[in-house]
């Protein structure tokens, strides 16, 4: 089947992100969220980070103008009803996300393919509370989304072969590559990176090492490119600790237990980047470890 119009659930710095990339592949997108300023700073976001693509030669300014003519947004979920591919990526609570759908079922063609951006919830659940879940899938993209190439795409339990093949095509359509996981907790990229950011928040906890260090002991004894603390400030620490409880949960493993010290954190709303405050201070010239 082909997708012509995209509605988008949550604008935050995924849905800015997933946003962005459909319009520059010629997708028409209408942008949802609860807030108004929320949508303001989404559509102000795509815009500076455009104009970034085409001061570097990415894209060219006509480029631009098309792709910003076609974002849309409201504030209505409803009015998503039409769209051919819905892509929910609103906060990580499973009762958010189950409202979202619920909402937008009586709305909805009978042809619209349904997915969510989850990082860990089960897409089999997911779907199962829609009317078709043969038509869900998980379409899990990466932060920040105009910049990483990957898309996983999850099929759950009922999802049909037809669903995943046009998916397949818009993910090529967006130049990006595909892998495909099975529906299990975290799939394959958040299984194996959350965890490891989890334990370098152990090993600050139990005060092996500093913010500092440890950043710099992977950057420069693993190669990362990112330290873990800085990769968790940038994925957002509620983020972090919302997939930890899915892979403990889901998994009824204690070797996925959350670190008391990230829970902290986000009790206490430093939650990365997106607050300005993590296991980093961005409030100044230059970011500031806050241990
Ligand atoms: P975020 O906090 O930046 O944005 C979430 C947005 O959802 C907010 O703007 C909020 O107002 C909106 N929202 C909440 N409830 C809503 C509702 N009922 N209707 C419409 N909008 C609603 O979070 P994010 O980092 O963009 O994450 C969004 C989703 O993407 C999550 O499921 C997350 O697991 C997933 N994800 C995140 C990353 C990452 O690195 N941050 C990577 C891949 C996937």
């Amino acid at each position: 089947m082909g997708i012509r119009t995209v509605g988008i659930v949550g604008a935050g710095q995924m849905g800015n992100g997933i946003a962005h990339v459909f319009a520059v592949a010629g997708y028409d997108v209408l942008l949802n969220d609860i807030s108004e300023e929320g949508l303001q700073k989404a559509v102000a976001t795509i815009d500076r980070n455009l104009e970034r693509q085409v001061s570097r030669g990415k894209i060219s300014a006509e480029d631009k103008a098309a792709a910003m003519a076609r974002i849309k947004t409201t504030m209505t979920l409803t009015d998503l009803g039409q769209s051919d591919l819905i892509i929910e990526a609103a906060t990580e609570r499973e009762t958010v996300k189950q409202a979202i759908f619920e909402d937008l079922l009586p709305h909805l063609k009978p042809t619209t393919i349904l997915t969510s951006n989850t990082s860990s919830i089960s897409i089999t659940r997911l779907a199962s509370r829609t009317d078709r879940p043969e038509k869900f899938m998980g379409f899990h993209f990466m932060n920040p989304v105009p910049v990483m190439q990957l898309v996983e795409l999850i099929r759950g339990i009922a999802t049909d072969q037809e669903t995943y093949q046009t998916l397949l095509a818009v993910v090529e359509k967006l130049g990006k590559t595909a892998a495909s996981a099975e529906d299990f907790p975290a799939f394959i990229v958040n299984r194996i990176l959350i965890p490891m950011i989890n334990e370098a928040v152990y090993v600050l906890y139990e005060g092996v090492g500093t913010v500092r260090s440890i950043d710099e002991a992977l950057k420069l004894g693993a190669n990362h490119p990112m330290g873990p603390l800085e990769l968790a400030d940038f994925i957002g620490l509620d983020t972090c600790l919302a997939i930890m409880n899915v892979l403990y949960d889901g998994l009824a493993d204690t070797k996925y237990r959350p670190c008391p010290l990230l829970t902290k954190y986000v009790e206490a709303g430093w939650l990365g980047r997106k607050t300005q405050r993590g296991f980093y201070d961005y409030r100044g010239e230059v970011p500031v470890p806050t241990r």
